[in-house]
């Protein structure tokens, strides 16, 4: 028996909800152990079309156990409504399905009205967060201000977290201009929706050492993509969590060595959503072309996608900074009718070779891509379930690509069918 962490390998919108549905219909207990209500993907399973946000993609499958680990933020009055949507259409959800860690910090009003003021103000460079609040909530949670899930059981330490968070926040509204928190409303809204979030409340850590020792298979999802981690991402613009591996384990209150392979999603070509660097993105037409075969939209904020060739030297550098074992390889098919694909293999920094991504902003903004050719096919590869179904060039290219990041490809989908996908290896059964 594994247990498996799913990570977006590049800036995120890799195509990681299609593999966690597949993985999840394998697993037992499936995880989120970072990020917010700004995971957006769509899942349709038997026909029926399901958005999700914050709750893990099993949520959908009868007979699993979806977690959320105190590594999330969660906003309870997105929960609520995420929840009355699921159960609109037809999905059961009960404290047997759902559990949420007691020590998971809340995403409230306050944080979405500072995260909206914040990037309004012209004189800081935007992030281009999504504007819901988890930005802020995070830095509640590392400034010890933050009201988590079980200080909504006891009306005198709920009251108490406020005013430690108030005495922080009114001073900082005040000096970007905003009226000072209502107090008594923010108090009523939070008894109100405790009751919604405390049915599901848990000891998560408990629970998962629980099903580990009991043989039960975890998935882990994470959220957004490696690229965007806070510590290894392209800061400051970046996310506010840690997005990497590593990150499964303190998200949820499992060792690492719970974790037994790291399955890292890793698109065909390369895309960022929002500001920063990005060294290979192009503004020609086959950049242009990317973006319409793959429909690089969002799926929450509806913004255009950058689009870039595939970039191995980040990709390469994802796999070690999360332990990557296999990636599961998605939209090849986007790249079918290219006469030539490129795919940057390191950087050229001051006239110097180098290949990785420096940490330092203005160093990265100076990496011009280097790049290696390939021929394309003309073929189609959608819909292909096997390596004999592919084009030899497509197979060189997957080749290549597994050469230049030093590691293998464990799936290789082309379409956003489920069944579209070839299996390599499993990553439950390595
Ligand atoms: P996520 O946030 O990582 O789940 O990525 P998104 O949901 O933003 O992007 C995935 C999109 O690509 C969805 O619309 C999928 O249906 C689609 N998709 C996933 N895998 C493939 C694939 O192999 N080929 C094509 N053409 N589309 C795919």
């Amino acid at each position: 028996m594994a247990n498996v962490v799913v990570v977006g390998a590049q800036w995120g919108d890799e195509g990681k909800g299609k593999i966690v549905d597949w993985l999840s219909e394998r697993a037992d207990v499936i995880a989120r152990f970072q990020g917010g209500h700004n995971a957006g993907h769509t899942l349709v399973v038997d026909g029926e079309v399901y958005k999700l946000s914050l709750l893990p993609s099993g949520i959908v499958r009868g007979g699993k156990l979806s977690v959320i680990g105190n590594g999330v933020v969660l906003d309870p009055w997105h929960l609520k409504k995420e929840i009355e949507g699921l159960r609109g259409q037809g999905v059961e959800i009960t404290p047997e399905t759902l559990m949420i860690a007691e020590n998971t910090p809340l995403i409230l009003p306050i944080h979405g009205e500072l995260d909206r003021a914040r990037e309004a103000q012209n004189s800081v460079a935007k992030i281009g967060t999504t504007g819901r609040g988890i930005g802020p909530a995070y830095e509640d949670k590392v400034g010890r201000r933050a009201v988590r899930v079980a200080d909504l059981a006891d009306p005198a330490t709920l009251e108490s977290r406020v005013d430690r968070a108030l005495v922080h926040h009114d001073a900082l509204r005040r000096g970007l201009g905003l009226e000072p928190v209502d107090r008594a409303a923010l108090l009523d809204a939070l008894r109100e929706i405790a009751p919604t979030v405390l049915e599901y409340a848990a000891p998560v850590w408990k629970v998962l050492d629980e099903k580990r020792r009991a043989g039960r298979r975890i998935l882990f999802e994470g959220a957004q993509g490696s690229l965007l981690d806070i510590d290894f991402g392209t800061y400051p613009f970046v996310t506010s969590s840690n997005v990497i591996a590593g990150q499964a384990a303190t998200g949820t209150g499992m060792g690492p060595g719970a974790i037994d392979f790291v399955l890292g999603i890793v698109k065909a070509y390369t895309t960022r959503v929002g500001e920063g660097p990005f060294p290979a993105e192009l503004h020609d037409a086959d950049g242009q072309r990317l973006g319409e075969r793959g429909h690089e939209f969002g799926t929450v904020t509806g913004r255009k996608r950058r689009c870039g060739w595939f970039d191995a030297v980040l990709v390469r550098q994802t796999c070690a900074t999360s332990g990557v074992n296999g990636i599961a390889f998605t939209k090849l098919d986007v790249l079918d009718g290219f006469e030539t694909l490129k795919i940057c293999v390191a950087y050229e920094l001051d006239g110097q070779r180098i290949d990785y991504l420096p940490t330092a902003a203005d160093a990265q903004a100076r990496c011009v891509p280097i790049y290696e050719e390939m021929p394309g096919w003309s073929q189609s590869t959608e819909g292909a379930r096997s390596w004999g179904d592919l084009p030899a060039e497509a197979i060189k290219y997957v080749r290549r690509v597994e050469e230049l990041i030093r590691c293998p490809v464990a799936l290789l989908s082309t379409s956003p069918e489920r069944e579209d996908t070839i299996l390599v290896t499993d990553p439950f059964e390595d």
